[in-house]
């Protein structure tokens, strides 16, 4: 098999040490492609490109709508491309084809996003009492951007990072998952086919304690946009103080998905799995907490556990999959080991709890949807994200309940309200210390809408215009329009 490379500074390049990794399919654990293995010596030159390409380079200095062409650009790509990148994201990651085929439309529509955004007015003129100033705020590129994503959406997240830092003018170096580069290394072929400018965008393959510390650590990196867990997000955060680094964090979150008596039954039903099923579970804003109604309990349990244990578990590619397998035989072991926990503390599966081992399934990393009943708000499986297809479930009487329930968690991405009464959805989500809410619906996800959690969930935001904020310094510009001697020291004044 050859050996997939990195990007660096429009070339492709392998690491210095010649190292390889072998990437698995998870629906067999069959190896799919090796890539060179980056290490801390690769971070440093893909860092030294990054930083000529910003200092002496032409992508910061270019007139934003020539920018913007280049992502136009690369957004016709990948929907040219976008039945291979939905496949190939398929093969890598296991989630079903049909959400793969939405996060690869979803990464266009990224791209096209802030291609748009950055031709829009930015910046402010502002008055002051001194009738000869005249101010400005300009918005400037920040300068190198580390970029440092998870498995579970890997060509969405190099959307997220990717389109507005170079929209912005940064020079950016996007480092994916250990487990999950394929989609990412066709991304790049395909913006070395839109011929953006050298050192605009680098791709740096390798592990996060070294390849993804380094980016973090470097004090010529400007700036680190993280997606991942919450421990590795405080490591980058400490990492990043040598320099002040700029940081946004994308974390984990326990998030509460609360269906009221008086919802649309059927639609809240469907939604409370689509929250925690879709993706395996594997997905950042799960609404891992169901949070029901008592006095709906009795009728709507039965139903959830009955249609969960329905859901067609295989191969992504099989068109008949509605959920996929996880991520690798460690992390399964690790959701295995939380339902044992949950278990061990007395909670109740009412489906699942155990691995799918029937037919081929047995080569691959497969977990049942599983529901805990009987939880107590204690709990390891609670309180702890298990980021895998493991949903428990706490009974509320009132709407209060309900709201501290919520909010019991060192967590707050997002949350789900399900009711009749609009104007009690609205009160009740002003009340979810969390960042993503939806009312009678769960899940979809606006490039328009900013994006990331309150508390231990993250630090900033992406997405939407708060998204491109962050990846752009503010500048004043204070002009004098009628320039006269100061007469502040008498000596200046002598001539
Ligand atoms: P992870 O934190 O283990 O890894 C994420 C990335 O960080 C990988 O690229 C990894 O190589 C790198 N990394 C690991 N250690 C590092 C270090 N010391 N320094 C620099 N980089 C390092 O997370 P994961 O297991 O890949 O992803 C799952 C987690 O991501 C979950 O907790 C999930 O909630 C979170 N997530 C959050 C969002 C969000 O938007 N909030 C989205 C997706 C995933």
């Amino acid at each position: 098999m050859k050996t997939l490379p990195m990007f660096f500074n429009g070339a492709w390049a392998t690491a210095g040490d010649g190292a390889t990794r072998e990437i698995l399919n998870p629906a067999n654990n069959q190896v799919i492609a090796v890539v060179t293995d980056g290490s801390e010596h690769d971070a440093r030159l893909a860092i030294a490109h990054a930083r000529r390409a910003f200092d002496e380079g032409p992508w910061p200095q270019m007139r934003a709508p020539e920018r913007a062409a280049y992502l136009f650009k690369l957004a016709d790509l990948i929907d040219k491309n976008a039945a291979a990148l939905a496949e190939l994201e398929t093969r890598n990651n296991g989630k079903p084809l049909r959400e793969a085929k939405y996060d690869v439309a979803d990464a266009a529509a990224c791209f096209r996003y802030y291609a748009g955004l950055i031709t829009k007015p930015l910046g402010q003129t502002y008055e002051v009492g001194d009738p000869a100033i005249q101010g400005l705020v300009v918005r400037e590129p920040l300068g190198v951007c580390g970029q440092i994503i998870p498995w579970n959406y890997p060509l969405l997240m190099a959307a997220w990072k990717l389109a507005p830092g170079l929209a912005a003018g940064n020079c950016c170096i996007l480092k994916p998952a250990e487990t999950t580069p394929l989609t990412a290394i066709e991304l790049f072929k395909l913006i070395a086919e839109a011929g953006f400018p050298p050192g605009a965008a680098q791709l740096l393959l390798g592990p996060g304690h070294t390849a993804g510390h380094a980016l973090a650590a470097s004090l010529l990196v400007d700036k680190i946009a993280f997606t991942g867990g919450t421990v590795t997000g405080r490591k980058i955060m400490a990492a990043a103080t040598g320099n002040i680094k700029k940081v946004t964090l994308e974390l984990g979150g326990k998030s509460p998905c609360i269906v009221f008596a008086d919802a649309d039954f059927e639609v809240a039903l469907e939604y409370a799995m689509f929250a925690i099923f879709a993706g395996q579970g594997e997905v950042c804003s799960a609404g891992s907490r169901l949070l029901l109604d008592r006095k709906i309990a009795d009728r709507f349990l039965p139903r959830l556990a009955d249609a969960s244990a329905r859901i067609v578990v295989g191969d992504g590619l099989h068109p008949e999959t509605e959920m996929g397998p996880l991520i690798t035989p460690a992390h399964m072991e690790k959701v295995l080991g939380d339902i044992e926990a949950g278990r061990a503390e007395g909670a109740e599966t009412i489906c699942g709890g155990h691995r799918l081992t029937a037919g081929a399934l047995a080569h691959g990393n497969f977990v049942a949807p599983t529901i805990f009943v009987n939880t107590q708000p204690g709990m390891k499986i609670v309180r702890e994200e298990i980021f895998g297809p493991v949903l428990a479930v706490q009974l509320f009487a009132t709407e209060e309940e309900a709201i501290h329930l919520a909010n019991d968690s060192i967590y707050g991405l997002a949350a789900g309200v399900f009711t009749g009464d609009v104007g009690k959805g609205l009160r009740v989500l002003k009340k979810l210390r969390a960042g993503i809410t939806w009312l009678n619906t769960y899940h979809p996800t606006f490039c328009e809408a900013p994006w990331g959690g309150y508390k231990q969930s993250g630090l900033g935001r992406e997405l939407g215009t708060f998204g491109l904020d962050a990846y752009l310094e503010t500048k004043q510009i204070n002009i004098n329009t009628a320039p006269a001697p100061l007469g502040w020291f008498r000596s200046a004044g002598t001539g």
